[in-house]
């Protein structure tokens, strides 16, 4: 007789969570106020006004432990969640581990990533407020295809400020911002003076999160129809991604079991984030002993390898000062296929989590990242985002050393897009293309040479 095996958990759409979970009551320690560029004050919700709807405002501010969840935004999220708990038994079985493997699956949203769940908030918020248009930067394309779409849902202007490099590497993901009706840009471009600046010094400058960032910014100060939308590293939008992980905390348990480690890729933070901060919430508590791991590139090491201290967010220094573990901001990450890891700093309240001993951050090269995605692909048949990877060469790892060990694991980790748009990056991989970067410590020296002095 063939035993069907459960490999799949899923929620029916009542199930879609009621609230988002702010983690910051439960926190041991408040975050480091941002302070503003020119007095180094800390800054209040007027001082964001020019960028952000006040609905996102008071969300960044907010210290209640529990948001509710907009209806018309549920009722939008109902389009692709509550997405699905996945256990990865071909992958178990190729590794021949006696680990148990599972990940939530993102990459069902009709973007192809979880940046969804914060895009369909953040242009709700901005329409209720009477905003026309938003601009925002994308790096591998993901957010603006999320951003794009959001906006073709509730009828709001879009413009993206797409990284030069992945505007050549991903011609499909720009296609796709476009088909939902948002214009895009390359960054650095000659549209803002930051882009402008950028090109004098640089006229091929391969672009970074940073500057496409100072690019939008700028589009949206200098007009006051335009908001600016961030897809990572704001506490709103860590905020929106915890339904992944109230809706995983849910499934794992459908399963009958609990984890002991639990593994995000990191950029701006806020895949990791959704997934692991309701199960934080739950640790604070003494209700799960899960170990909690952030995994990001070699050539991009900001928990690893950068400073806990108050920087820009951007290149051009529009931005306030935030603290975060950062490389500095005039650092210029090479030019790996997980664009949506380049990025210079971290989301405050990831770098607060690890900077109080809750987490834990480790790095993967980029071979080792296509390597563990290509394994993962031809077991489970889902090809991932190349950022993604780098999670799942660290849940490989972890697979490993418990079969080392010759015990049980349970391993959960966030797949947090498919990468459908990205296959040039494994045309190039396959062709062996591709290359490892060493840590750039002479950069990281230099932009680290820079900070800004906060005393
Ligand atoms: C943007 C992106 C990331 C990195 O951003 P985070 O804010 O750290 O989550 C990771 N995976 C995918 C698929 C992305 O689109």
């Amino acid at each position: 007789m063939f035993r069907m095996e459960t490999i799949q958990y899923n929620l029916p759409q009542s199930h879609i969570p009621q609230s988002w979970y702010n983690i910051l009551p439960d926190l041991p320690k408040p975050l480091a106020p941002p302070l503003h560029p020119g007095t180094l004050k800390p800054i209040g919700p007027d001082d964001l006004a020019p960028l952000f709807p006040m609905g996102l405002i008071l969300q960044e501010v907010s210290s209640e432990r529990e948001i509710e969840i907009p209806g018309e935004v549920r009722q939008i999220y109902a389009q692709w969640r509550p997405s699905p708990l996945m256990r990865a038994r071909r992958l178990e079985k190729a590794l021949d581990t006696p680990a148990r493997i599972y990940y939530k699956y993102e990459g069902v949203s009709p973007a192809g990533s979880h940046k969804l769940n914060t895009a369909v908030p953040q242009a709700y918020y901005n329409k209720r407020e009477g905003v026309q248009n938003l601009s925002t930067e994308t790096g591998a394309g993901q957010w603006g295809s999320a951003l794009s779409m959001a906006c073709a849902f509730l009828g709001l202007n879009c413009k993206v400020f797409m990284v030069r490099v992945s505007y050549d590497q991903k011609p499909y993901r720009r296609a796709l911002i476009e088909a939902f009706g948002a214009s895009v840009v390359a960054s650095p471009s000659t549209e803002t003076e930051s882009g402008r600046a950028i090109l004098a010094e640089h006229p091929h400058s391969n672009g970074s999160l940073g500057i496409a960032i100072s690019e939008a910014v700028e589009v949206a100060a200098k007009d006051p129809q335009t908001k600016y939308a961030l897809g990572s590293v704001l506490n709103h939008v860590l905020l929106h991604q915890t339904v992944i992980g109230q809706e995983a905390i849910e499934q794992i348990a459908m399963a009958g079991d609990e984890p002991d480690v639990i593994i995000g890729c990191t950029g701006g933070g806020s895949n990791f984030a959704g997934l692991v901060m309701p199960f934080l919430g739950k640790k604070l508590k003494g209700k799960c002993g899960a170990r909690i791991v952030a995994v990001e590139p070699a050539a991009c090491p900001s928990l690893t390898k950068g400073k806990f201290t108050y920087d820009f967010g951007d290149t051009g220094h529009l931005t306030p000062l935030v603290k975060m573990y950062t490389l500095g901001s005039t650092f210029m990450p090479p030019g790996i296929h997980a664009g949506g890891l380049r990025y210079h700093g971290m989301a405050p309240l990831v770098s607060h989590v690890i900077d109080l001993g809750l987490a834990e951050a480790t790095t993967v090269q980029q071979l080792d990242a296509f390597a563990a995605g290509i394994q993962f692909a031809r077991a489970e048949g889902i090809v991932p985002a190349p950022e993604a990877n780098h999670a799942i060469a660290e849940a490989i790892r972890q697979a490993l050393e418990a079969k080392a060990e010759g015990k049980p694991r349970t391993i959960l980790f966030n797949l947090s897009g498919h990468g459908h748009f990205d296959m040039q990056s494994y045309i190039d991989y396959q062709a062996g293309k591709l290359e490892n970067y060493e840590y750039p410590a002479e950069e990281i020296a230099m932009a680290l040479a820079g900070l800004p002095a906060v005393g």
